[in-house]
């Protein structure tokens, strides 16, 4: 997708570090931490947003995506959010699902 800022640091143009990776899902460090560790889960597929998902599949891959990239950082407690909609402080309309853990900073 032209213009999404998650889909252009998919394709690498970026060269922003992934954390995790699989066939589904890319993760790495959001750029404005709102906690000691924040991560985001993207799918590699765009998908405006959870209003948008019609692949049950698709969610599924994403929550083992969270739970594969936090045991192997030996992240055991952490929050998941994911920001639906302009009016609920969603950003970027590229679905993905925040980690946080550790001293939160909201
Ligand atoms: P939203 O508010 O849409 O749920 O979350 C979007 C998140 O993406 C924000 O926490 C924001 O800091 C993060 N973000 C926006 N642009 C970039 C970027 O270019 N790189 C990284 N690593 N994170 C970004
Ligand atoms: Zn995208």
């Amino acid at each position: 997708m032209d213009n999404c800022v998650f889909c252009k640091i998919i394709n690498g143009e970026f060269g922003t570090e992934f954390v995790y990776e699989n066939e589904y899902a890319v993760v790495f460090k959001d750029i404005n931490p709102k906690a000691e560790v924040h991560l985001l889960v993207v799918p590699r597929k765009h998908v405006e947003s959870l209003n948008e998902l019609d692949d049950e599949a698709l969610l599924g891959k994403l929550m083992m995506a969270v739970k594969d990239v936090t045991k192997k950082l030996g992240i055991k407690s952490y929050k998941t959010l994911i920001n639906t909609g302009k009016e609920a402080g969603q950003e970027v309309f590229h679905l993905h699902i925040h980690i946080l853990s550790g001293q939160m900073h909201f």
